[in-house]
């Protein structure tokens, strides 16, 4: 774990970092960084532009039980609309104007339509069945990995609540725990056939090895099935790159 010092005044971080394919937070990880912040007087911000009402409606913080001192949001929250939004402690946001000191304004702060859409997206995951959406991917990914490996690769198809990350691999290999395991990977040329392959059979992932699957309630069965049985075909492609 690094220590922090007094000169340091915020960390912020993605809770499970979604930007490297999928490389969730060692056990303790968090919270230990919640500890260092309190003890130099820094704020801990979470990005959960990713991780929030995805991990759990209440995010990365229920998920994990780690409270941030900032939060920021984005993309899922609007449904689609353009939208960001921030949100924190009392304490810190009491520092805003026109309470505080600190100049927060945008020609679309509050934008009337892009907040109605975010007021209605919230109405509909509150009630989202978090387990149950996990049980899904949990299976998909093993699904996953299963085709992938009937081709002679290796898969890694790391899974953190309803997040779901896909590395392909020539030989045996460990989950990424940073930026750097996660690197060799993605950097490793079998996504690029992989990828071309599944989209000639209709499936169009994300066009980047850095990027993660995003399984949705709208996902079906036969989604992941025909999926699945897509990535055997995507898999010999890439094994024969
Ligand atoms: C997309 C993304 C952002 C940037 O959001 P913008 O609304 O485009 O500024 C920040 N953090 C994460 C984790 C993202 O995925």
């Amino acid at each position: 774990m690094p220590t922090l010092d007094e000169t340091v005044a915020c960390v912020i971080v993605e809770p499970v970092a979604a930007n490297m394919n999928l490389v969730a937070p060692v056990a303790g990880f968090l919270q230990g960084l919640r500890d260092e912040c309190d003890r130099v007087g820094a704020l801990l911000i979470f990005d959960e532009v990713i991780t929030g009402f995805r991990l759990a409606f209440g995010g990365a913080e229920e998920y994990f039980g780690v409270t941030p001192d900032l939060w920021c949001f984005g993309k899922v929250i609007g449904g689609g609309l353009p939208v960001g939004a921030f949100g924190g402690s009392a304490k810190v946001l009491s520092s805003l104007a026109p309470l505080g000191p600190v100049y927060q304004a945008g020609t679309l702060s509050g934008n009337p339509l892009a907040t109605a859409a975010g007021a209605k997206v919230l109405s509909l995951v509150s009630p989202v069945d978090y387990t149950d959406l996990t049980k899904k991917v949990e299976d998909f990914a093993s699904g996953l990995r299963y085709a992938i490996e009937s081709a002679g690769l290796f898969a890694v198809v790391p899974t953190e609540g309803p997040l779901l990350g896909l590395y392909l691999s020539r030989e045996e290999t460990a989950t990424p725990t940073n930026f750097d395991e996660a690197k060799v990977l993605c950097d490793n040329g079998l996504y690029r056939p992989f990828f071309h392959e599944m989209l000639a059979q209709g499936i169009a992932l994300a066009p980047g090895a850095y990027e993660i699957l995003f399984v949705s309630m709208a996902h079906t069965e036969d989604n992941f099935t025909r999926t699945i049985e897509c990535a055997v075909r995507a898999a010999q492609a890439a094994a024969r790159s």
